[in-house]
């Protein structure tokens, strides 16, 4: 059995650039209508991410119940409170409450 030797840093890179790309076809595949396979792209991306510790793209949101992406106006809403955005998977009911980053005293 041979396996590959590549060093930690490279094996994040190649990570990253793996789940940036599933994180897009995941997108395009609810797009296209096809939530099961969005959600079998996110599966993958996050696989790939505890394997290699690669992360999740920044503006890559996604439920952490049902696994789909969450696309504002598609199939989640987004509401601001004085504190928090809370986005609201519509597929599965779960919220999820994100503080303001700091970017609101600019
Ligand atoms: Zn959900």
């Amino acid at each position: 059995m041979s396996k590959k030797r590549i060093s930690k840093k490279a094996a994040v890179g190649i990570g990253e650039e793996r789940v940036s790309i599933l994180a897009e076809l995941s997108i395009e595949a609810l797009a296209n209508g096809r939530e099961d396979l969005a959600v079998r792209y996110v599966t993958l991306a996050r696989n790939i991410g505890k394997k290699t510790k690669a992360k999740m793209p920044e503006d890559f949101k996604y439920c952490k119940k049902c696994l789909i992406p969450l696309v504002p106006g598609t199939n989640c809403t987004v509401r601001l409170t004085s504190e928090k955005v809370v986005t609201t998977c519509l597929r599965c009911g779960e919220l999820r409450r994100m503080p303001y980053r700091k970017e609101k005293e600019k």
